[in-house]
């Protein structure tokens, strides 16, 4: 296949024999690109491409969509049931009905000792929105235990706090498409160009069209700060004062936008009297930005037509994140920017589906945005599965962050793991060991036997991942798209969908509950839940999304009868005043007292350690660490430290160094570069054993998401370099 200029120095793409073409959305992040995956004659997944009448991503897809192929036969899968006694024991080879058996009884027998929240089930945003909701199911109607979260409480939980505390409700109320008719884009903590490639593109390809300012906040300079009208290098963990001192000048130069403000909130005298305190003077010297700057910036933001703000991780992974959040819907609140075109609030979500995780698995409540503390919804989700509303709690249980501090105490005796890996992601490493050893039964669920995680599970499922599985996701714009089956899962391995109606059928002996097998079905009735709902999803069904290349909800089947609804689905919520979900239909303003709380730099640890991801990696590297194109852009653990600082401890490029917190060590590789200023490093999280060993995860009050930005270390340059690159090597898992 030739493109490009054909006349001059063609580009020939290796031909791979592909005789078929499978669609599907891509697994990595919550993008949301439409792939293909290319078969050849044998039927093995040899090609990916980019699907070109798909909105989000036009044909396009970044380094990891492109190799997303060789995830199938990629090493260390799952390919058999196992079991054992004890965790420190070796493996032995099991069957299926064994395994879910004993997984079965151990869940009783530690519900009947201990109580049903004492076995704990941790999942994903890996999986597909039907296997959440069936799992929700299983969960909240059958097994019964209150303690159920998602590994979403690591990156998106500060991002769902505050759109409820703002809002009324989880959603956000964005699309791409606000990037076309902005004219100021502020990004919050947020890289776009490394971590969600294809939304950098479509924001680029808008801002060269319409010439938008980009006022990029991040104590880093990133790549997309590189190419910011405006970059402000905040100092960690302070965006909230930024925030207030900004709503300081907008209130003061009067450039709020009273009529929104009267018509659509409630709480402005509140917040107003709170922002006074933050002057861009005082707001200078916490926030290290000065203060004409300050100024600048919220003349910007207020008096554009239309004003957009993004963010990702370093608003979401601090101590303030879920006040972060609501700072930013305060701002867009009080000048009008939410529910026009180019004005939002647009969370730019992690994983995959950790918005159908939100949506549909009942991790933080019932499915569709209920809630268990509403007893109309408890009542009306009890009725429609067929299960006791007594069985409920009568409010959320612990999130993942809680559920492990109540293993330590012992309050938790067993855990069900699914598709998430907490010894490599969560904060403090060795304290997260510890837990799990202490276990008295641990099932691990997961596509890959090798996870770090695995070591301590008494039970392994194996199970099919990504595109050997059908059923949607919902991306970071609320577009619901569509996964088919392009291989099957290796050995035994089963969908996670099938072992979840194989742990359905033990626990639902007399059959009152059901519990379909087919995805398409189960998305049906999930459309019946949504009915009414925000997250309506009525008008669709499975065949329709992939023909649509994915849909946004709102989608009725009220607007595709009156041929009302637009062929995408609904691109904004809250495009009307007063539709916001409390119930008088206003959001709330909420003022933000700043309270300094964070692990700060001192003289034993006088660097901030920031952790972030690379281009090349998905999250713990279970994955892309065993794609070479993938992983050998950046097998190695390695951190940005400031040139000055380097030449101060002595250290040059590639030197191996060990960094040093009050929780424990890591050795990585030197990189000076002017990325970061002299008093903090980036450490990618990717690597086990690295990253974690160091945080220290202090929790968000609200969304008790860990602030994995804010730790202090010191550096120290190791002597005997041979010994360190040893002893690198050890520590590294592949
Ligand atoms: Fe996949 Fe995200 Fe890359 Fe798109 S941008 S190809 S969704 S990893």
């Amino acid at each position: 296949m030739l493109f490009g200029r054909t006349q001059k120095n063609p580009i020939k793409i290796a031909d791979k024999g592909v005789v078929e073409w499978k669609y599907a959305a891509c697994g990595y992040c919550s993008t949301g690109c439409s792939i293909e995956v290319g078969l050849n004659e044998a039927g093995k997944p040899v090609a990916s491409r980019g699907v070109a009448d798909a909105d989000v991503n036009r044909g396009k897809l970044c380094l990891k969509g492109i190799f997303e192929h060789e995830l199938f036969d990629s090493a260390g899968r799952g390919i058999e049931p196992l079991i054992r006694d004890q965790w420190h024991q070796p493996w032995q080879a099991s069957d299926w009905e064994t395994t879910l058996d004993r997984t079965h009884d151990e869940i009783k027998r530690i519900q009947e000792k201990y109580g049903r929240d004492s076995f704990a089930i941790i999942s994903t945003g890996q999986m597909l929105t039907e296997e959440f909701y069936t799992l929700g199911k299983l969960t909240r109607g059958l097994i019964g235990t209150n303690n159920y979260d998602g590994n979403t409480t690591l990156c998106m939980a500060s991002a769902v706090s505050g759109y409820k505390r703002s809002f009324g409700s989880d959603g956000p109320p964005g699309c791409y498409e606000d990037f076309e008719h902005t004219d100021c884009l502020f990004a919050w903590g947020s890289n776009l160009p490394e971590q969600h490639p294809i939304i950098y593109w479509r924001m680029k390809e808008a801002q060269e069209k319409s010439g938008f300012p980009l006022v990029v906040i991040d104590p880093r300079v990133t790549m997309l700060a590189q190419n910011a009208h405006k970059h402000l290098a905040i100092t960690p963990g302070t965006d909230v004062v930024l925030m207030n001192a900004m709503m300081h000048v907008i209130f003061d130069l009067g450039l709020e936008d009273r009529r929104y403000i009267e018509a659509n909130t409630n709480g402005i005298a509140a917040l107003e009297a709170e922002v006074t305190h933050y002057n861009p003077v005082m707001a200078a010297k916490i926030t290290g930005i000065d203060e004409d700057t300050i100024r600048d910036v919220a003349r910007l933001y207020a008096t554009a037509d239309a004003s957009m703000s993004i963010w990702t991780m370093g608003i979401n992974q601090s101590t303030h994140g879920s006040d972060g959040v609501v700072g930013i819907n305060n701002l867009s609140l009080i000048t009008g920017n939410i529910g026009k075109p180019g004005g939002t609030s647009l969370s730019i979500t992690g994983q995959c589906n950790a918005m159908g995780t939100r949506e549909w698995s009942s991790c933080s409540g019932l499915p569709n945005h209920r809630y268990l503390e509403n007893a109309d919804d408890r009542k009306e989700v009890a009725k429609f599965w067929g299960v006791d509303e007594e069985f409920f709690p009568k409010k959320r249980g612990m999130f993942q962050t809680d559920i492990y501090h109540a293993i330590e105490t012992g309050e938790i005796k067993g855990l069900w793991l699914i598709a998430t890996n907490p010894l490599s992601s969560l904060p403090d490493t060795a304290r997260v060991r510890k837990a799990m050893e202490s276990l008295e039964f641990c099932v691990v669920q997961d596509c890959y036997e090798d996870t770090e995680s695995a070591q301590y599970a008494n039970v392994f499922l194996p199970a099919g991942t990504w595109a050997e599985k059908e059923g949607v996701m919902t991306n970071t714009e609320r577009r619901v798209n569509l996964v088919k089956p392009v291989s099957a899962p290796p050995g035994q391995a089963k969908p996670d969908l099938w072992i979840f109606n194989q742990m359905a059928k033990r626990f639902n002996k007399d059959g009152n509950v059901s519990f379909p097998d087919k995805a398409a079905d189960i998305f049906l009735e999930m459309g019946q839940l949504s009915k009414g709902r925000l997250a309506d999803i009525t008008g669709m069904n499975h065949e329709l999304i992939e023909k649509s290349r994915g849909i946004q909800w709102p989608y009725t089947d009220k607007q595709v009868k009156n041929g009302e609804a637009p062929p995408s689905g609904g691109k904004r919520l809250y495009t009307k005043d007063t539709e916001f979900r409390y119930a008088d239909g206003k959001a709330k303003l909420i003022p933000l007292p700043f309270i300094d709380n964070n692990e700060v730099p001192d003289e034993k640890f006088p660097y901030w350690l920031n952790t972030g991801r690379l281009i090349e990696h998905w999250h713990g590297r279970s994955k892309t660490g065993k794609i070479g194109d993938n992983n050998k852009y950046s097998p190695v653990p390695f951190i940005e430290i400031n040139p000055d600082a380097a030449i101060e401890l002595g250290i040059n490029r590639g030197d191996y160094v060990r960094l040093v917190s009050r929780r424990s060590d890591a050795v990585v590789i030197a990189m000076p570069t002017q990325r970061v200023s002299k008093n903090s490093i980036f450490l990618p999280f990717h690597f086990h054993d690295c990253a974690n060993r160091l945080t220290l995860g202090l929790l968000d009050p609200h969304s008790r998401q860990p602030a994995y930005k804010q730790s202090a270390v010191r550096i120290e340059r190791i002597a005997d370099q041979q010994a360190a690159a040893k002893l690198s090597m050890e520590m590294r898992t592949f």
